[in-house]
């Protein structure tokens, strides 16, 4: 018999795949003795039969009647009994956090009949309506699907009739009028009316909260945050405790420390006489943590307490949910809190410094993603000027885009290709498509813990709240500011997460902190303090090593700054551009060996120079230099310039220049239906004479000039896209004879390895035979996944990706984290196979792949002996080639 149902006491915190975190850690935090009103959790493996077959799985129900007894028991109260009532929330929660994404139903168990029992035991008449036109507000939208607007607007006309600045100045008539409202409207917008059983309202609430895991809010969400489409949520049943219960009382959310720039320290928001979201939905203006000592010393006291336990225990910065109700603090919430890329790292080595956790797990709890973003550019404050205003630097970053002012506005634009500002009063879930489509989110309301602050910061978006000097005018488009400056929808602004600032215009950018100690070594702040140490540590255990993809010495040498072990993909056809395009073209028109040889000739000096320079950059590592990969007529001129060109000659009257006639014969000549599968890489080599021999003699002259200049030049061939051993040994036959004359001329003794890319199936498949013939691999994964998937990446990713991703055939494009399945199926087939032909082969992977998180992990796990990548990408891979160690 599978059990669907979970007192507290019975759970903990590894539970949370069955629980949802937030039912695992209501159980973990009862364990360890604090103050969390009873209740029980009903799993997500409920949750997964109901959505499947559409009805509750059979004993469900049953098992949800025998704990409420047992709650009800232990309360000495039934649900919703006429006087006195037992009060239950029914909350959502998934393995993973999705902040608002999903729904909770507060104060079950009110009828027309309880409220006034409530009223009665309470003592207060206001109280109890109060707790009443919320539940039937709840439930009207989450369960029988009113549009919550309408509730809304019914209230905002209530409080504008009473001249009520905000809810508290209502009082129980006035809410007592507002049930009555909110019913007539369910009926008028469903034709049914609320129901009047506490039980029903629980069976209802309960398979609401079901189906709001197959939400468009939730679906969305989990698509921006890669989570998996089928765990479904668990439902959490709890008593209530009250936190609208009169002055005494309220209800907070806090954090261990400082989720946006983890600073230690105490950080919340406390709004007095409220219940659930009122705090985060900005309805009222909270106060900060820090004055609920003034409120109520004793419960702050043990709320501190509380946390230190929490902190501790959970080893980790960890936000809470709390309630009070007339002086007694309860707990209703707690996980390891979601942070920014700046907090996580400067956290993780201070909890290291406190000696709470290891210098592995400070490592494992920092990423790659983090640091890319950490390595950004900011804003230069030398020349930002006034700012329009300030507000609370909820999640950092510079982000520049033109304000707008509803998330529908935020996706057609950005749709559009422009850069947006979401600027709203507060966000609801509701506004969840604008913020991903947005740069930057900005509030006028709400604390760092407000709905807007935590979705962004999940979300690594830049955010600004509470930004109360700014007056938003949805409605009309546009924001001012006290000064009187009006801005409208379009106008360009800029926002600074990271100090909390709105200029406008468009503010300059300049490196960052990060980025300013990876080229200097400069440590500036507690979060490079911890970048540092992440990175030191990630060098100290990591196996694979890091190489960097680098045409020039400058971006060689930087590379190096950067921790580069050497390069990895050396691309020579950049060194085919700009003023030597005409050598090129002279080589490609070539019509006798003698001239084509005189072009070759001309390029040889300049090629060799380009190998010093980087040679010299990356002295005493491994350079490996790959031979000219594309096809050769994307040196020519375009086909349609040409025409052009001779056309407008003719048209004049005047003989077109007779050069471009013959490159336009030469262009339609070379032209291929499908360039990608036609005449390059090694084909190239062994097709058109001298080619390869002039680019080796290029390489190896320039490993001889830096060895007689005192260098250790490590340089090695590499050649592209072979499909059969044969060609590999042909074209390494052609280097080798230039590497032995080139040693005859100068008497210097050259080894250069000559590797290959394995770039195409067929390669991988009979790696075994090309390892016969190659010191080392480098997959090439761009043109592996290309050919392995059949996808040309420059049509596919434009035309179908955003539906393939939509239909679920992938979850990130296979260009940009590895296809393990089948990209990485070959990798393993090739370095098992290679290995075993050639035992000490090098085997590295040179794609775009190679900066990205999760693909170094596979390539760490497929045994690969290095990773080359863009060199902004090295401190990347070098962090996560670290955590794929741990
Ligand atoms: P979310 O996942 O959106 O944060 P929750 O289930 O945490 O939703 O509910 C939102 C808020 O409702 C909580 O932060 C808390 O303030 C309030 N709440 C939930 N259950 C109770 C309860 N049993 N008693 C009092 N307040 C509750
Ligand atoms: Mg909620
Ligand atoms: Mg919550």
């Amino acid at each position: 018999m599978v059990r669907y149902v979970y007192e507290f006491t019975d759970g903990g915190r590894d539970m949370a795949d069955l629980l949802g975190g937030k039912g695992a850690n209501l159980a973990e935090m009862t364990r360890l003795g604090l103050p969390v009103p009873s209740g029980f959790t009903v799993t997500t493996e409920a949750c997964r039969a109901f959505l499947a077959s559409g009805s509750e799985p059979e004993g469900m129900l049953q098992e949800v009647s025998r704990h409420l007894s047992v709650l009800e028991k232990s309360a000495g109260r039934l649900l919703g009994q006429r006087d006195d009532p037992l009060l239950v929330s029914v909350r959502s929660g998934a393995r993973f956090s999705m902040p608002g994404m999903m729904e909770t139903v507060l104060d079950i168990g009110l009828n027309d009949e309880s409220v006034l029992g409530l009223a009665k035991a309470s003592g207060s008449d206001r109280f109890a309506w109060d707790s009443y036109r919320r539940l039937v507000q709840m439930f009207g939208s989450t369960v029988m699907g009113v549009d919550s607007a309408l509730f809304d607007e019914a209230m905002t006309l209530l409080k504008e009739t009473r001249e009520a600045p905000d809810d508290l100045h209502l009082d129980a008539n006035d809410l007592a009028w507002l049930v009555e409202t909110y019913k007539r409207l369910i009926h008028d917008q469903t034709g049914q009316e609320f129901p009047q059983s506490p039980a029903e309202q629980l069976r209802l609430a309960i398979l609401a909260v079901f189906r709001s895991w197959n939400g468009e809010r939730a679906r969305l969400y989990r698509r921006r945050e890669h989570i998996p489409d089928d765990l479904g949520t668990a439902v959490t049943v709890q008593r209530m405790v009250y936190g609208n219960r009169g002055t005494d009382s309220g209800s907070g959310v806090a954090f261990t420390r400082d989720p946006a720039t983890g600073r230690p320290g105490l950080y919340g928001d406390y709004l007095s006489n409220a219940q659930g979201e009122d705090v985060v939905a900005g309805i009222r203006n909270t106060v900060p943590l820090a004055d609920l000592e003034r409120l109520d010393a004793d419960s702050y006291r043990r709320l501190l307490d509380h946390m230190g336990t929490l902190e501790r225990h959970y080893r980790d910065l960890c936000d809470i949910e709390f309630t009070i109700e007339r002086g007694t603090l309860w707990m209703l919430q707690t996980r390891v809190g979601k942070r920014t890329a700046e907090a996580a790292f400067a956290i993780a080595a201070e909890l290291v410094d406190e000696g709470q956790i290891t210098p592995e797990e400070a490592l494992a709890r920092v990423g790659g993603d983090g640091l890319a973003r950490l390595m950004f550019p900011r804003f230069d404050t030398a020349v930002t000027g006034d700012a329009l205003a300030h507000g609370l630097p909820a999640s950092p970053g510079a982000a520049v885009g033109a304000a707008v002012f509803d998330s529908a506005e935020a996706v057609r634009r950005a749709a559009a290709g422009e850069k947006v500002v979401l600027v709203r009063q507060e966000t609801t879930p509701d506004d969840l498509p604008g913020m991903v489509a947005a740069e930057a989110v900005l509030t006028s309301r709400g604390g760092k813990t407000s709905h807007a602050a935590v979705v962004a910061r999940g979300m690594g978006k830049v955010c600004v709240c509470g930004a109360e000097e700014l007056t938003v005018h949805t409605e009309a488009r546009r924001f001012t500011t006290p000064d009187g400056t009006v801005v409208e929808q379009g106008t360009v602004i800029s926002v600074d997460g990271s100090v909390g600032a709105v200029y406008a215009g468009e503010v300059p950018l300049v490196a960052s902190a990060a980025m300013r100690y990876l080229e200097t070594g400069e440590e500036s702040d507690s979060v490079v303090a911890g970048v540092a140490r992440a990175l030191q540590h990630a060098d100290s255990v990591r196996r694979l090593e890091v190489r960097a993809n680098a045409d020039t010495p400058e971006d060689a040498a930087r590379a190096r700054r950067f921790g580069a072990q050497g390069i990895g993909l050396c691309r020579t056809e950049h060194m085919f551009l700009g003023e030597r395009r005409k050598l090129v073209e002279r080589m490609i028109l070539a019509r006798t060996d003698a001239e084509r040889d005189q072009a070759l000739n001309a390029l040889l000096p300049l090629q060799r120079q380009d190998f010093a320079g980087i040679l010299e950059a990356m002295d005493g590592l491994p350079v490996t230099i790959r031979l000219l990969d594309p096809p050769l007529h994307e040196f020519l001129p375009d086909h349609t310039e040409l025409a052009v060109r001779i056309a407008a000659a003719e048209a004049r009257g005047e003989q077109p220049d007779p050069h471009d006639v013959e490159l336009l014969d030469a262009v339609n000549r070379m032209h291929e239906e499908n360039p990608m599968l036609g005449l390059r890489g090694v084909r190239l080599g062994l097709v058109v004479p001298g080619l390869v021999a002039m680019q080796v003699r290029a390489i190896a002259e320039a490993v001889v000039a830096r060895m007689r200049a005192g260098g250790s030049p490590e340089a090695e061939i590499m050649v592209p896209l072979v499909g059969a051993v044969e060609e590999l040994r042909l074209a390494r036959e052609e280097v080798e004879r230039v590497l032995a004359e080139v040693t005859a001329e100068t008497g210097v003794p050259l080894h250069c390895p000559v590797g290959t890319m394995i770039e195409l199936p067929r390669a991988a498949l009979t790696a075994g035979r090309i390892a016969e013939e190659a010191e080392f691999f480098s997959f090439g994964t761009n043109d592996l996944t290309q050919t392995t998937w059949g996808f040309s990446r420059d049509d596919v990713e434009a035309a179908f990706f955003s539906a393939y991703l939509d239909k679920g055939i992938f979850a990130t494009s296979p260009f940009e984290t590895l296809d393990r399945d089948g990209v990485g199926r070959l990798i393993r087939i090739a370095v098992d196979e290679g290995r075993a032909a050639r035992p000490d082969l090098k085997i590295g992977v040179c794609g775009e792949h190679g900066g990205d998180p999760e693909s170094v992990h596979f390539f760490h796990a497929a045994g690969l002996d290095y990773v080359s990548c863009s060199p902004f990408r090295v401190p990347v891979a070098r962090l996560e080639a670290g955590r794929a160690a741990l």
